[in-house]
């Protein structure tokens, strides 16, 4: 997930309460991108390209590539051709990856190491509004081990935007993907963190680890603003949840780009988890 730094005054605070829920900030000058995407090579930009996935902002990190702000794509990603019938290039609606995480019933244990307490409380904030659904799928905070493991990385601002935290996609064996980043750099989240500016943002990471994909996902613009940015069905895939709008919905929990708030589930959301899990 991304978040958009405002640097006017005026209408900085207005503009930071539509801004995105992109597990980054960052900015938009074609510097950076020329930058992020020279570290990686032309095939592997193919690859990422012909997944859907934009290769604007795609920069090599940790385990993989990280694109469209805060989804990591796996090598495995990148060589495992998606078998979904159902992949579509959307609209505005809620979608999924192909992969899904199997075995259900089923609970996911999540757990946090090196980071302040207050990313402790958020991470089971985000648990209980998950397990307060009642989904097949429910999650346990353990204190160590956990299947998702949420970390810290520390990363400043780049291109206008900043990182909030990363995630990646679950496994083709039907596992939730797992690890979170959760970027400490003051420009993120401030020195004192919002325990609930930090729950939204766990929501979403676990989001993308159970398989949901942005929900602005064909327009990114949507929710991080600038211009019109498709990310595309890519190799993980992009399939339509039933039941969710063919309209924009303003207040999802997987909008690519934070608005700086509290963003839980909102009706659809919870639509969409429920024909999930
Ligand atoms: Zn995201």
């Amino acid at each position: 997930m991304k978040k958009k730094l405002l640097f006017k005054t005026g209408f900085a605070a207005v503009l930071l309460a539509s801004v995105l829920f992109a597990c980054t900030k960052s900015n938009q000058t074609a510097d950076v991108k020329l930058q992020t995407t020279s570290e990686i090579s032309a095939s592997t930009l193919k690859s990422i390209s012909d997944l859907g996935f934009s290769t604007t902002e795609a920069r090599k990190v940790d385990g993989g590539y990280l694109v469209e702000g805060d989804i990591l794509l796996t090598d495995e990603n990148l060589t495992t051709a998606s078998t979904s019938p159902n992949v579509r290039i959307a609209e505005t609606e809620q979608y999924r990856t192909t992969n899904l995480v199997k075995n259900l019933p089923r609970t996911v244990t999540v757990s946090i190491s090196n980071l302040p307490a207050v990313y402790g409380t958020a991470t089971q904030n985000a648990i209980a509004r998950y397990n307060a659904l009642n989904l097949t799928l429910k999650f346990q905070f353990v204190s160590s081990g956990g299947q998702i493991q949420v970390v810290g990385f520390n990363q400043g601002p780049s291109g206008g935007y900043i990182t909030l935290g990363s995630s990646g996609f679950p496994t083709s064996a039907g596992n939730p993907y797992s690890q979170i980043k959760m970027n400490t750099n003051a420009a993120a989240y401030g020195t004192n963190p919002n325990v609930y500016y930090l729950t939204s943002v766990l929501q979403h990471e676990i989001g993308h680890c159970i398989g949901f994909r942005h929900t602005d996902y064909f327009n990114r613009a949507y929710s991080c603003g600038g211009a019109a940015s498709n990310e595309g069905a890519s190799n993980v895939g992009a399939v339509h949840i039933p039941g969710t709008p063919s309209g924009a919905d303003a207040a999802s929990w997987m909008l690519a780009c934070s608005n700086g708030g509290d963003r839980t589930f909102n009706a659809n959301d919870k639509i969409a988890l429920n024909y999930l899990y």
